[in-house]
């Protein structure tokens, strides 16, 4: 384990963009392809006539993994500038990205947003850019890729910056937070090292960039949410649910609820990478034993809290909520699954109460009778068993949502306000 502080890092944009040759990239110049493997790659190379091209070969090598289904791909991979070391999440494109990034697997606490040149913003672009918004990352670094194929030209540079300055705009993302820096990640310009093909940018590389980024504060004067993964018997323990601290601090001797099933008790053990720890904190993932909670008390989706501060169970809830996909409208009375957290829950759409202009956030219509995919809207969803969310507002960690239904992610809400249940 590296002890510099840790940033979890979103490599969003339109697909076929760049992402994973960035990814490749970044990883490639910052050593974090084993020796062995780039060694592998170079014989490779080599006994091909075609030395120099190590590079080359480890993108082939991911693009292979990608199409076998292998998971040693881009995701979860690390790499370290001098003040952070990175985790790559989940990477659009994946089919659970965003509900993985929703409901925490991948929480990112920044953004690489990958727009190609010679394209310049597209659909996926906006959505990527919207959900990133919702789920509340307010610090964008902007990779203006594929610089190569445009002839390193400065004119359609600036003419993609301020297509993405209008799209960051109508989400109200603060254009002055976002850095721009044109790279070809294929030729490795302005990642690493600053290219000699654009002496008009004076900026950063991606690599400066990402090390120039605020640090992330864990969150751990926040109320203690433990989402529970798994519940498991241990024979000599007893009963141990294990999940990751999203918020706040676990400590033993402490009264904790498990909500919404409502067990509670002392926290005898805690337990970290085989470990007994007498407390644990944001990002940790643990193992604990309560003092009379059984294993038939508590399940997965269940959340724990201080009993003093315990998680809320909604009744209903207020939402706003980016609709990114629908084959058809969407309206009161629709029951797709809401993931939140480590729970799934069937929820019902009971009022559409409003579509905002996204341009201004502003309400654009009352109730309307209708939403379909790309609008933004303020709904009322009533889970159809007891769920235990908060207002993102309050523990933004626990206050956003995935709606999925026929295998799809249909949209991506946070929660506004909550009708506790009785
Ligand atoms: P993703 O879908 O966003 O992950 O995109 P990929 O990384 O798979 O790249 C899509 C295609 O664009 C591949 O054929 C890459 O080789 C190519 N590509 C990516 N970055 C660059 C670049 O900087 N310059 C050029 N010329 N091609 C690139």
């Amino acid at each position: 384990m590296s002890d510099k502080p840790h940033q979890n890092l979103a490599i969003i944009g339109h697909v076929d963009h760049g992402k994973s040759t960035l990814v490749g990239r970044l990883l490639f110049e910052t050593g974090s392809v084993p020796d062995h493997v780039i060694e592998q790659y170079r014989e490779e190379a080599e006994s091909k006539g075609k030395s120099g091209f190590e590079f080359a070969y480890v993108m082939d090598n991911l693009a292979e993994e990608r199409e076998r289904g292998v998971t040693i791909d881009i995701a979860h991979q690390r790499f370290d500038t001098d003040k952070y070391y990175f985790t790559i999440v989940d990477t659009p494109g994946h089919r659970d990205f965003v509900k993985n990034m929703i409901t925490g697997a991948s929480q990112a606490d920044h953004a690489v947003l990958v727009v190609a040149a010679d394209d310049g913003v597209a659909p996926q672009t906006r959505e990527h850019v919207f959900l990133a918004r919702t789920l509340g990352i307010d610090e964008l670094i902007v990779a203006v890729n594929k610089m190569d194929v445009v002839d390193y030209s400065e004119s359609d540079y600036k003419a993609v910056v301020s297509e993405v300055k209008e799209l960051l705009g109508q989400v109200r993302f603060d254009t002055d937070d976002a850095r721009f820096i044109p790279i070809s990640a294929f030729e490795g310009d302005n990642v690493a090292e600053p290219s000699e093909h654009m002496s008009w940018f004076d900026g950063p590389t991606i690599l400066e960039a990402l090390n120039d980024l605020p640090e992330p504060q864990p969150p751990t004067d926040a109320p203690l949410r433990v989402p529970i993964q798994d519940v498991y018997t241990i024979s000599g323990i007893g009963t141990v649910p294990v999940g990751r601290v999203e918020t706040g601090m676990l400590k033993n001797g402490m009264d904790v609820v498990f909500n919404p099933s409502g067990a509670r008790g002392e926290v005898k053990t805690i337990e970290m990478h085989h470990e007994e720890v007498d407390q644990a904190g944001p990002g940790d993932n643990v193992g604990f034993n309560v003092r009379g909670v059984g294993k038939d008390d508590i399940r997965r989706g269940d959340v724990a809290g201080e009993a003093s501060n315990p998680p809320r169970i909604a009744e209903t809830f207020k939402a706003q909520i980016v609709v990114m996909q629908h084959p058809s409208v969407i309206t009161a009375g629709y029951t797709p699954v809401l993931h939140a957290h480590t729970a799934q829950v069937a929820v019902t759409f009971e009022t559409i109460d409003a579509k905002l202009d996204p341009k201004t956030g502003e309400v654009a219509e009352e109730n309307p009778d209708f939403i379909k995919s790309g609008d933004a809207a303020i709904v009322t969803l009533r889970p159809q068993k007891p769920l235990s969310i908060e207002v993102a507002g309050e523990i933004p960690e626990l206050g956003s949502f995935a709606v999925r239904d026929m295998g799809q992610t249909i949209a991506a809400g946070k929660v506004l306000e909550i009708t506790d249940r009785e």
